[in-house]
């Protein structure tokens, strides 16, 4: 099924339209259908540190419960707390939306180590050379500390 919009967090999520792919069990208890299964996916993003784009897979379980219309369950809970059937038709995209933004970080990074970017000159820093820094020193100041060196 095509992802609906918004399914994900700020900087990372399922792009909207992009193919999703639902392996679901469907088990019916006494008071309803059981759903479970996973739900895979493309993820596209943007690394908290570096602000590089982030391109990884989506894959996670879901488990939802969808009472039956009239059962006891149906009587005694809220449609916000359990899902209902509807006729034959059960609403995934609230269970799915749930699922997806529990599995997804918050500060989702392009690798574990990623050291970020160079806070002065905002260029990420493993692109820039070792020992990469601004404090440069002014022409004279470099000189004065080169004839003290030679004085010593
Ligand atoms: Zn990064
Ligand atoms: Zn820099």
């Amino acid at each position: 099924m095509p992802a609906p919009g918004d399914l994900g967090l700020e900087l990372i999520g399922v792009p909207q339209g992009a193919e999703l792919d639902l392996q679901l069990r469907m088990e019916s208890v006494s008071e309803g259908v059981l759903v479970s299964g996973t739900v895979t996916g493309p993820l596209v993003g943007e690394c908290g540190r570096c602000l590089r784009p982030i391109s990884d897979t989506l894959d996670v379980p879901i488990q939802e419960f969808y009472a039956y219309e009239h059962s006891t369950t149906d009587e005694t809970t809220d449609e916000d707390e359990v899902g209902r059937l509807q006729g034959d038709l059960i609403d995934l995209e609230p269970a799915l939306r749930d699922s997806v933004v529990l599995s997804l970080a918050a500060n989702p990074v392009c690798r574990e180590d990623c050291p970020g970017l160079c806070p002065d000159c905002g260029v990420p820093l493993d692109e820039l050379p070792e020992g990469h820094n601004h404090e440069q020193l002014d022409p004279r100041w470099a000189a004065l500390s080169q004839i003290k060196t030679s004085e010593e």
